[in-house]
């Protein structure tokens, strides 16, 4: 028999053939087994009937049960309203009405039982309740105790019946034809270690709760395999590529030696230290490395994405990095070369602006393996591009790239393939790291260089500006360089390019004497380049622009970051840029300007970024504020749909299921025990699920 969860919504009793179509086009359910894991997002609390006497206007939601003794018809045009006077013998309140009034005097018939739920609300020494829920009283509601499920639903929907208490009516009828049919979908190990309730009573309950304690025990029981799923496909997914794709086996650290001898310019922080031995030791264990390097801005992985290259290059091997952009790809070259050369290590730079001519002997170089390191943009995956014995690739900034565009890279040796390691600054909360990059290994650089000053940050109102300019004053007669960036989300908005043009020429005429680019997204590539250039060079000492210097862009001298209407930016995106200071010598500023009237999230982020520099700390904020779909670099990954749990909140849930799911994994790979039959059924039976796992590397 074919699963019953399978079957098409279509043939559930009170569906058919047009409401199906609707269900599978609003709400993507297709099948009884769609319609049991739309999850209710809240319950209505039906436990109870409070006398009206009771009631008052900060109650979130109450049920009543009593009579409408009259109707009345108040005001006129925009402003008529049905009022009906309901009572329950130990008080009364208003119902009103604005919209639908002739259908509800149809239905509705005073002096009859009715059960009412809604929201009360006062207005003068009146409590009211607008457009209530009303059902008169039945042997099925009259004893209340039930919390009423309220599902996800379109207006489309609603505006053909289908609403909440509809689909919670599907529910049910589903639930009643599954007496066997709901297997258990975690081990019983498992569940007795993590005291989880059984699937079926889990099902049941998520919907339709006896009380507050069966709801909460059901949400974790769901959350928790949903989470162990994921985790196992995960770690099943690194296990088999460890276990197919070889690497190059590095083991000669003689190179490594020498330049720790005669050449490192500064004594490596532990972190650094830690995380060169991790990327050691799965380069020379045979199996390909697939490596993602954390570390906030300035913590210094270069030097760490350096020495790993001198790994292979002592091999006989090569190494390439890859940068999202030109400017960032020139940075990583000029920082590297310093190093290479050092070494009398062979390297060069590869981007779309180099020459047909200059590229030849590079392409040449590559191929018969005397050039060592490649550095360079998305030019390096263009064909003609063929290396003689790649044997790492890091990749910068990853979230910029494509999956698509990662694997090419990949692919350029054809019999093993070259250790990957993606580094970004970028730091992602542990939980959206597990889920994201589950299948990497990670490795954080959670400490920065000895002697850093750290970035001091201020909140400054708008009215505040002549003071804050009589600051930029000073740091700039000191010789210092100034950023003042504002918002323009997006790069169309008329409106924000007019902000920066006024602020460009407001800054100009309070520094008449100093030299001041300017650089936003509507610029032509080469006017952008020319201007960023001169502010690398110190030609100019004042960079009013919009968030595109957020990347990677490094000028040293550059120690104040003045951020305008900072309340509109998200707080990764604020840290990103408050990272274009402090590389330098000197103390740095960041200067975080507002209007006056924030909002409480405005204040929570303002706050956060003034209270600290770490990065870590900031995303978590920025994971509880805004939800895991909207963090930086998260925006495409179908990973992120989950059904129950939620990765801002659910962090302690994540870490146990990762843990037993590693367990299962490292105890039978294959899952061929019978103890883990269901959990093989299971995968194999989520495999096209919508999310999608292909991701490599
Ligand atoms: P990021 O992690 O942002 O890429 P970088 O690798 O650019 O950071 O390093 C930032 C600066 O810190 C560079 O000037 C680098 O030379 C310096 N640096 C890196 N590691 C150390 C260290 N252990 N001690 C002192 N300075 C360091
Ligand atoms: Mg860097």
């Amino acid at each position: 028999m074919a699963n019953y969860f399978d079957t098409s919504l279509e043939f559930l009793k009170g569906v058919g053939p047009q409401r199906a179509a609707l269900l599978q086009k609003e709400l993507k359910l297709f099948t009884f087994g769609d319609l049991i894991q739309h999850y209710p997002f809240r319950h209505e609390d039906r436990t109870r009937f409070y006398p009206i006497h009771e009631v008052n206007d900060l109650m979130p939601h109450v049920q009543l049960k009593g009579k409408i003794t009259d109707f009345e018809i108040i005001g006129g045009g925009f402003k008529k309203r049905l009022v009906g006077h309901f009572e329950d013998g130990s008080g009364g309140l208003e119902l009103v009405w604005f919209q639908g009034i002739n259908w509800v005097m149809q239905k509705i018939k005073p002096n009859t039982e009715y059960v009412v739920f809604g929201k009360p609300n006062r207005f003068g020494n009146k409590l009211s309740i607008a457009h209530p829920e009303i059902e008169p009283l039945t042997s099925g509601n009259e004893k209340g105790g039930f919390l009423q499920p309220v599902y996800p639903v379109s207006e489309k929907l609603k505006s053909r019946y289908i609403d909440s208490k509809f689909l919670s009516k599907l529910v049910k009828e589903i639930l009643k034809g599954t007496q066997s049919q709901i297997r258990e979908t975690l081990p019983a190990a498992v569940l007795q270690k993590h005291q989880l309730i059984d699937k079926r009573s889990a099902l049941i309950a998520i919907h339709f709760p006896q009380s507050h304690e069966q709801l909460a025990s059901a949400r974790m029981r769901l959350k928790f395999e949903e989470l162990f799923y994921i985790q196992l496909r995960l770690i099943k997914m690194k296990l088999v590529r460890q276990e197919k794709f070889r690497g190059i086996v590095f083991n000669d650290a003689s190179i490594l030696t020498r330049f720790y001898k005669e050449h490192l310019p500064f004594p490596l922080t532990e972190a650094q230290k830690r995380v060169i031995r991790e990327i050691y030791a799965d380069m020379k264990s045979g199996k390909q490395m697939n490596r993602l390097l954390q570390g906030d801005v300035g913590s210094g992985k270069t030097i760490v994405g350096f020495i790993c290259m001198l790994l292979a290059i002592g091999s006989g091997a090569q190494a390439a990095l890859m940068a999202p952009t030109e400017i960032l790809a020139q940075q990583h070259f000029n920082n590297l070369k310093k190093y290479a050369d050092l070494m009398g290590v062979t390297i060069a730079l590869l981007t779309g602006s180099v020459k047909k001519k200059a590229r030849k002997p590079i392409h040449e170089m590559l191929e018969n393996g005397s050039l060592k390191i490649l550095v360079g943009t998305h030019a390096l995956l263009e064909e003609g591009v063929q290396f003689n014995k790649l044997g790492l690739a890091v990749i910068d900034e990853q979230h910029r790239f494509g999956v698509a565009q990662r694997s090419k890279l990949w692919q350029k040796n054809s019999d093993v393939y070259p250790h990957v390691l993606v580094m970004t600054a970028t730091p992602i909360p542990r939980t959206l790291a597990m889920t994201l990059y589950g299948d990497l290994e990670i490795s954080v650089i959670d400490e920065l260089p000895k002697g850093r000053k750290p970035i001091k940050t201020m909140h400054r109102y708008d009215t505040h500006r002549l003071q804050v300019n009589g600051f930029l004053k000073t740091q700039v007669d000191a010789g210092r360089q100034v950023y003042v960036v504002y918002p323009l989300i997006d790069e169309s908005e008329k409106l924000d390019l007019k902000h920066l043009m006024d602020g460009y020429e407001s800054i100009s005429r309070a520094f008449p004497d100093v030299a001041i680019s300017i650089l936003h997204g509507q610029m032509k590539p080469e006017a952008k380049d020319f201007e960023m250039a001169r502010f690398v060079k110190g030609e100019t000492k004042i960079m009013v622009a919009t968030t595109v210097i957020e990347v990677g862009v490094d000028v040293p001298n550059a120690s104040v970051m003045v951020i305008e209407s900072a309340e509109r930016f998200g707080l990764s995106q604020l840290h990103q840029l408050r990272g274009r200071v402090g590389r330098g010598a000197e103390q740095s500023y960041c200067i975080l300007m507002t209007g006056n009237k924030l909002s409480a999230d405005s204040k929570i982020r303002i706050g956060t970024m003034v209270k600290t520099n770490n990065g870590f700390e900031i995303s978590e904020t920025d994971l509880q504020l805004r939800g895991p779909g909207d963090l930086m670099g998260t925006q495409q990954s179908g990973a992120l749909d989950l059904l129950i749990a939620d990765l801002g909140k659910d962090g302690e849930i994540l870490k146990q299921a990762r843990e037993e799911a590693q367990y299962v994994l490292e105890d039978d790979p294959m899952l061929e025990k019978l103890e883990n039959k269901m959990v093989r059924i299971q995968t194999e039976s989520a495999k096209q699920s919508a999310v999608n796992w292909s991701r490599i590397s």
